[in-house]
């Protein structure tokens, strides 16, 4: 905790349910902790608190970069979600939660569903993510992908000029939650797409619906392409594929893509443009957490801060040409710059800011 600044760490034992869980707090500087409950059957405990730390570290970066005034927290519950999981226990996660006054805030992540956020939430206020029926902003897919389309177009304006993707060719991997939704964002964009994924029948679904050419998953990456859309998992640009690249962008959703950090300086090198990961996918957290802002959810000033996303990875880029250095790094400055600045604010007016 101290090699990284994190402020806090608690651990919960439930013996009725059966709750063994972590809340780790990385930092609380532009407001409360927030960040997603995971439930993972981790190995041992200690593995589950690095696990949230990490995690909880990668939050405050999230948020600072997405100009959301939220600190960084994460969750995470020791147990498989298939078998552990049932009412009790995440109604005990709720007390927990509901203890720690609004220190740290949840929402769904691996392992857990909205429908568990709103079992929580019987518990808690403290539970962001949250179906329409309970005031939340609900399915945050749609503004994920309208995130990653804008981060995509500012990528085509650095290699093009124009941001315009009409005619643009797209490999697009992954079907689901977010890969769907961009995949319709991007037609609309008239770009032309070809997608993959491991389901068959979310493959069948996109041809018959948008007329898209369909490959093989392990072809998805030598495509002659403009664009390489990452939109179903992390570690995906490593040794093995990037030689067979041929695009000149990288941009989706998917977290983590780069197997090593190295990658992310290949790519530098050879001239690929990267919308990183944590930038370009912040849509969907921009959107649920307006909610907390002045006035509660407004879904248009919320779709408005989505499409934002678009100057913030333009600022991912002056900041890479000013310091020479890659985009990857240059997004941790660019959050880094902008904790730091509110510190100063907090000195002038502490009273103005959450803590
Ligand atoms: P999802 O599980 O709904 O979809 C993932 C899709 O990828 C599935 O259709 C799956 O079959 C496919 N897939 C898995 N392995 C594949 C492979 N080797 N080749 C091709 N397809 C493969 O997940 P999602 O919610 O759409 O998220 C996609 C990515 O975006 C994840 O990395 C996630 O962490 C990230 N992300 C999602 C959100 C969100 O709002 N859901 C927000 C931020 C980041």
């Amino acid at each position: 905790m101290a090699q990284h600044g994190h402020k806090k760490m608690v651990l919960c034992n439930d013996r009725d349910t059966g709750l063994r869980a972590i809340i780790a707090i990385h930092s609380t500087q532009l407001g409360p902790a927030t960040g997603g409950l995971r439930m993972r059957p981790y190995a041992t405990e200690e593995e589950a608190m690095l696990d949230a730390l990490r995690l909880a570290r990668g939050m405050t970066y999230k948020y600072a970069a997405a100009g959301v005034n939220l600190g960084g927290g994460k969750a995470v519950i020791v147990g498989d979600p298939k078998r552990d999981k049932t009412e009790a226990l995440l109604r005990a996660f709720g007390r927990f939660l509901d203890q720690m006054g609004g220190e740290y805030m949840t929402g769904e992540d691996v392992g857990t569903t909205l429908a568990d956020m709103e079992t929580i939430f019987t518990e808690t206020n403290y539970v962001v993510t949250l179906p329409t029926h309970c005031g939340g902003a609900g399915d945050i897919a749609p503004a994920t992908a309208l995130g990653c389309v804008q981060a995509t177009k500012a990528c085509a304006r650095r290699v093009w000029g124009t941001d315009d993707l009409k005619g643009r060719k797209i490999a697009l991997q992954g079907l689901g939650a977010v890969g769907s939704n961009a995949l319709r964002m991007l037609v609309e964009e008239k770009a032309q797409i070809v997608v993959s994924d491991i389901d068959a029948k979310r493959v069948e679904a996109a041809v018959a619906e948008f007329g898209v050419k369909a490959v093989a998953p392990e072809d998805i990456y030598s495509q002659d392409v403009d664009i390489f859309a990452p939109y179903a998992l992390g570690g995906v640009i490593n040794d093995e594929t990037i030689p067979r690249l041929r695009a000149k962008i990288v941009a989706g959703s998917a977290n983590n893509i780069f197997a090593e950090d190295r990658h992310g300086d290949e790519l530098e090198r050879r001239g690929i443009v990267y919308a990183v990961d944590y930038v370009a996918n912040s849509g969907g957290t921009i959107f649920d957490t307006d909610r907390l802002r002045k006035g509660g959810f407004q879904p248009e000033r919320a779709w408005a801060n989505v499409r934002k996303i678009y100057e913030r990875i333009e600022e991912v880029f002056q900041i890479a040409d000013r310091d020479h250095i890659p985009c990857y790094r240059a997004a941790d400055r660019m959050a880094e710059e902008r904790i730091a600045s509110m510190k100063c604010v907090r000195l002038l007016a502490p009273a103005a800011l959450p803590h």
